[in-house]
């Protein structure tokens, strides 16, 4: 398996989540998730591993509104070492203020701040996904991109989540460049911005907790849109072996578009012991080969991208057998 990996996610290191208000809590999105993971895909699985220097700039630019792209790189130039930016007011439109209060017309919560580096980090995060989207292509093998930060929350206009830029719709629009293409998103979370995304071009599919009762917390009015996408609740409390029996369902209702390229959003805080979940869902690390195995089934050349998973001590365990279950060549 070629795994691509960003050589400058280090230099993003969120100090502090202000999610559950004050004291804050330690930010769960360090990078040592890519150690962990990486080292879990290592244990289960011959690595051709791939380190990405470059930032991804025009891609991001072609998928994003460019003042929103424009405002993070230029907020980004204010900060000092170890300053971290957080917008203080959220309005739909602050275009007429001075630019340190803009972020809060692009900014979805306080968990998400921004550092010095943070921005080079996401741009750094989406050439890994691009470039593993052009292997694909190239090599016909697929490939995981082990991107930080993760991406599936970023919309159009929009960062939060810990996301800034949407890595996944970056490689699907790589992908659908060569043949039909969706999404598939297994992260604990609805990715709101993969969705504001989904197009006929690339749909969208998610099974996913609960999203008003938690993250991203939708507006009450809001309701899910039915075309571009298929969307898939889990329950709280539910076990492996029900959430695998969604997840074949979900995988079914995709085969039924004969894609020649799947994107999957992966995230690893589906586990059990995780603590961002809200309701708690009961994996443990050995449901994730399992999972694998039913990714590893579709016809479709599979790109894995990385998106959360913040339980540090079970990664390693997660990845390993997740990687255990998953096909090593096409
Ligand atoms: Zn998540």
């Amino acid at each position: 398996m070629r795994v691509f990996i960003p050589t400058q996610h280090i230099h993003h290191h969120p100090q502090k989540d202000y999610s559950d208000g004050l004291p804050p809590f330690d930010h769960l999105e360090i990078p040592s998730r890519v150690d962990a993971i990486l080292k879990g895909i290592q244990a289960a699985s011959t690595v051709d591993l791939v380190k990405v220097d470059r930032l991804a700039l025009e891609a991001v630019y072609n998928l994003h509104d460019k003042d929103y792209v424009d405002f993070l790189l230029a907020i980004s130039e204010t900060l000092e070492p170890e300053q971290e930016y957080m917008p203080s007011i959220f309005r739909n439109n602050l275009s007429k203020s001075p630019l340190p209060f803009q972020g809060g017309m692009y900014c979805q919560e306080i968990g998400t701040p921004i550092g010095a580096k943070s921005i080079t980090a996401a741009l750094n995060a989406a050439a890994v996904a691009e470039e593993a989207a052009k292997y694909i292509i190239k090599s016909g093998q697929d490939a995981f991109a082990l991107c930080r930060p993760p991406g599936h929350h970023a919309a159009p206009r929009r960062y939060g989540g810990y996301c800034f830029f949407n890595n996944a719709y970056i490689a699907a629009k790589v992908l659908a460049q060569q043949g039909r293409c969706a999404v598939l998103d297994i992260d604990y979370h609805l990715g709101d911005g993969s969705l504001e995304f989904a197009d006929t071009n690339i749909p969208y599919f998610s099974l996913h907790a609960e999203p008003w009762q938690n993250y991203p917390y939708l507006d009450a009015n809001v309701r899910l849109p039915t075309v571009h996408s298929e969307l898939m609740t889990f329950s709280p409390g539910m076990r492996g072996r029900f959430y695998l029996s969604l997840l074949e369902t979900l995988i079914a209702k995709l085969n039924k578009g004969h894609f020649n390229y799947l994107v999957v959003s992966v995230g690893f805080d589906t586990l059990g012991t995780d603590a961002i979940q809200d309701q708690s869902l009961l994996l443990e690390p050995k449901d994730y080969a399992f999972i694998a195995q039913l990714l590893a089934k579709i016809e479709a050349k599979i790109l894995l991208v990385l998106e959360g998973g913040y339980d540090i001590s079970n990664l390693f365990d997660c990845a390993k057998y997740f990687m255990s279950g998953f096909r090593t060549s096409c």
